[in-house]
């Protein structure tokens, strides 16, 4: 590696794996891919685009901007789905690029209705979510069912989707999964009594693996596509997706026992050997190297040393058979290992979650040069 900036390399050949076998796993229900805050970090438009080439027709966002980023190279019968719903400095865009929002609230679905109007149509049509237990966006199931009974407007209103998130998808053994599949159930039931067309979706990643009661039409994965493990405690069925690489700036043998870095919180003996790596936490490194403190180098972990700087991180090289060698100049410099290999993504969330979805949306800030694997197919 010759560049001063780190690697950021996304397999798309193993994200598009990812989503064959997710479809595998949930034969009866669509598969939706989730690649909102650009695709985890990853780049939005590349992952779209490899992923609508191997077939997938479903796509959600957060937000009307990031599905604008990728509406255009998406085949016309794709469906964006918006979670954030729809503000009504959104709502030209939403109708020209046939956007469909997720709409939370009465008033979001009133104000929705207001705009069909105006539009004289509903573009492409809207969902509605309700909340099963969360408790963090959604209708009360009693308002849900309220606008349900209303089954012309809903038709005029384009309602095609109703859906819900579950809370703790994570932990398979936790009682709410089961509680808010009873609630979703029940309410599907409900609603589709009204309105047969209507699609019903719950799971995300986790979800999917809770067992085929949690598909229904639509499943939602985003994490599992970039290789987390969505069924946590047993072996990741995910191919790795992310490698992050970073170079060595330059190697120095201490000649006096020294205190390292800002706030001098680490020391280090004469003879030790650390070297400089391109890569701080405006690179997103302090999410990163705060969960695990070490990455690969020539196959052996290397741990980090002091307080991350902005722009650079300090390794303690000192084990390494090579590290005098590499102190005297005389050979090339090698490259740590950050994110692949046996720092995984998921080595960082078996710890905490989201902290492991956190290292990867935080890759989006890092002044990484990006290089996409295959994606072809
Ligand atoms: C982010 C998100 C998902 C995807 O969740 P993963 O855990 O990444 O699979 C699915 N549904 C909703 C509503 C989300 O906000």
């Amino acid at each position: 590696m010759k560049a001063a900036t780190g690697l950021l390399t996304v397999n798309l050949d193993a994200l598009v794996e990812n989503w064959e076998s997710l479809r595998r796993r949930a034969p009866q229900a669509n598969v939706a891919a989730v690649i909102k805050a650009d695709a985890y970090g990853l780049g939005a438009v590349p992952v779209a685009r490899a992923l609508a080439r191997a077939g997938c027709r479903q796509f959600f966002f957060a937000t009307v901007p990031e599905a604008l980023a990728v509406r255009h190279l998406l085949p016309d019968s794709s469906e964006c789905f918006i979670l954030g719903g729809v503000a009504p400095d959104d709502m030209s865009a939403v109708f020209e690029h046939r956007l469909t929002p997720i709409l939370s609230s009465q008033s979001e679905f009133e104000r929705w209705s207001e705009w069909t109007e105006a539009y004289g149509h509903c573009g492409a049509g809207c969902g509605l979510k309700f909340d099963s237990g969360m408790t963090r966006m959604g209708l009360e199931p009693d308002e849900l069912l309220a606008i349900a009974r209303q089954p012309e407007r809903c038709e005029r209103l384009g309602v095609k989707l109703v859906m819900s998130h579950l809370a703790c998808a994570d932990e398979a053994a936790h009682p709410q999964n089961a509680a808010q599949l009873e609630m979703f159930s029940r309410v599907r039931t409900q609603v589709a009594s009204y309105l047969p067309g209507v699609k019903f979706s719950l799971a995300n990643s986790c979800g999917i693996y809770l067992g085929d009661d949690y598909h229904a039409d639509l499943v939602r994965p985003g994490a599992a596509l970039y290789g987390f493990n969505p069924a946590p405690g047993a072996a990741n069925p995910m191919r790795p997706v992310v490698t992050l690489r970073l170079p060595v700036l330059q190697v120095r043998c201490l000649h006096h026992s020294a205190s390292i870095g800002y706030g001098a919180e680490a020391t280090r003996p004469t003879g030790a050997v650390l070297a400089v790596v391109a890569g701080g936490y405006a690179d997103g490194l302090h999410r990163i190297l705060g969960a695990q403190g070490a990455a690969e180098c020539a196959g052996q972990e290397v741990p980090v040393v002091g307080r991350i700087s902005m722009d650079t991180t300090l390794f303690d090289l000192t084990d390494l058979p090579d590290a005098q060698t590499l102190a005297g100049g005389s050979m090339d410099y090698p490259v740590l290992t950050v994110l692949g290999g046996a720092f995984d993504v998921n080595r960082v969330s078996t710890r905490n979650r989201a902290l492991g979805y956190e290292v990867l949306t935080g890759l989006r800030s890092g002044r990484y040069r990006r290089e996409y694997i295959g994606g072809e197919g």
